[in-house]
């Protein structure tokens, strides 16, 4: 595999963008070596610049959910582009998008759009503290709700991987109101609340955390988190920018069958393009100027190529469910061809092919899954937080990286995030892949 016009690439890129990169992640550093540099992507597969092929389980950061470049996203991103890209008013894909999420998230009551996951959760917590008075908020570490200032705080991502979980340029005063605890522990939440009456504004969690590799909820901690929250008049704010439409239809908080008052969203629901939200319950997010006195805004907000972008995914991934004449979305087991089904099938087969190799390969690894989404972990222990997270191995996640890479899969370049699989990934993909792992594995 040569890689010589994408290193030529990186040389020139490392002249005129810092690092060589518009997100770090993306600079190989935790994992050494250089980026490649793609030009075409479709379905499961990306193909770099020296003409390499992958098959991909990053999936441009879990947006790709259902393959690259699906005909319908393009069709209608080229529809829209041709009407004018962008109007600064209204336009009508911006209610019918906003319409098709709160049918598909039932805590969704009315929705605002941004253009990044970052800003959504920048803006939800700016409103839940101007909703409910209070200045505090708590967030759990290990979980990444972008790179917002008083949230850079312990955070996932880059920032982990990276080793600054805190980063320079963000004031003390800036994080002095933000709480951070350890995920899967609710008597820290409880110890939390305790010490801090009526102060805190909310509670910020992504309900299955991806941005520290992957690892899930307890039973019951959930569950948990909303009844602390309730009964301290403080909300609980679900950060599903990954999860969203990728977990099920309804984000984590169906899967999980939990209320949030408040949630985010990205990735999915932009079909690739730039497009994230914050949404909730009708009376909190009428605090929301114009009508409320909490200040949100942007230029590009609600662009029409991007609202086509994602209304086409949605619609793709539901079936066409949510435009539906009545109105009402059928639940997932009474429709044919179902997304959510077909992804926790190939799920599981990663899962038992990646389990098997370690095991034959003699190689302790914890394969963590929900859904589409997971992450190998290379350490022998259960991984509930992040501070079991850290205990992996991370020089053989670096070898196993490179080994893979060298087969043709491509994984995220750090031991710190989740891997994604789409509805193009077909069963051939997932054992191309289980076989590759089999053989690296045995060589770490
Ligand atoms: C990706 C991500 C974000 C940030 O979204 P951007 O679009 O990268 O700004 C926020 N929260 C979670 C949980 C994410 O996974």
């Amino acid at each position: 595999m040569t890689h010589a016009k994408s290193d030529q690439l990186f040389a020139e890129a490392l002249k005129y963008i810092p690092g060589g990169v518009n997100s770090p992640v993306r600079a190989f550093r935790a994992v050494g070596g250089q980026p490649f540099f793609v030009n075409k992507a479709k379905g499961s597969r990306v193909w770099d610049v020296d003409g390499n092929e992958y098959i991909d389980y990053v999936l441009t950061w879990g947006p790709a959910i259902l393959g690259h470049a699906h005909p319908k996203i393009i069709a209608a991103v080229k529809a829209a582009a041709e009407d004018g890209t962008s109007f600064g008013i209204p336009n009508p894909r911006e209610v019918t998008l906003a319409r098709m999420i709160c049918k598909l998230v039932p805590s969704v009551q009315k929705v605002r759009m941004t253009s990044s996951g970052t800003e959504a959760c920048m803006s939800v917590i700016r409103l839940a503290r101007g909703f409910t008075r209070r200045d505090k908020i708590v967030k759990f570490d290990g979980c990444y709700h972008g790179h917002v200032d008083s949230l850079l705080v312990k955070a996932g991502s880059g920032a982990l991987t990276f080793g600054h979980p805190d980063s320079a340029g963000v004031p003390a005063a800036f994080t002095q109101h933000t709480l951070v605890l350890p995920y899967n522990d609710i008597d820290a939440v409880k110890a939390a609340f305790g010490a801090n009456k009526d102060q805190i504004a909310g509670v910020i969690v992504e309900p299955v955390p991806g941005n520290a590799g992957l690892y899930l909820p307890k039973p019951g901690y959930l569950e948990s988190l909303r009844g602390v929250t309730r009964a301290n008049g403080a909300l609980l704010i679900f950060d599903e920018v990954m999860t969203g439409f990728r977990l099920a239809r309804g984000g984590a908080q169906e899967r999980f069958g939990i209320t949030p008052d408040l949630s985010c969203f990205g990735k999915v629901i932009g079909g690739g393009l730039p497009v994230g939200a914050l949404g909730g319950r009708a009376e909190i997010m009428d605090y929301l100027a114009p009508g409320g006195p909490v200040y949100q805004a942007g230029t590009l907000s609600g662009n029409p190529v991007a609202m086509a972008a994602g209304i086409a995914a949605l619609e793709e991934l539901s079936g066409r469910a949510c435009e539906s004449a009545d109105g009402k979305v059928p639940p997932s087991h009474e429709r044919s061809q179902d997304s959510y089904a077909r992804l926790e099938q190939l799920g599981s087969l990663l899962e038992a092919g990646m389990r098997d190799a370690a095991r034959s390969a003699g190689v302790p690894v914890q394969f963590n899954r929900c859904g589409s989404m997971f992450c190998a972990y290379f350490t022998g222990d259960p991984v509930h937080n992040l501070a079991d997270a850290m205990k992996s191995d991370r020089d053989r996640f670096k070898k196993y990286f490179h080994g893979m890479l060298n087969e043709g899969i491509y994984l995220a370049p750090s031991q710190f995030e989740a891997g994604f699989i789409s509805t193009a990934h077909s069963e051939a993909d997932i054992e191309k892949t289980v076989k590759a792992a089999a053989r690296v594995m045995r060589t770490l």
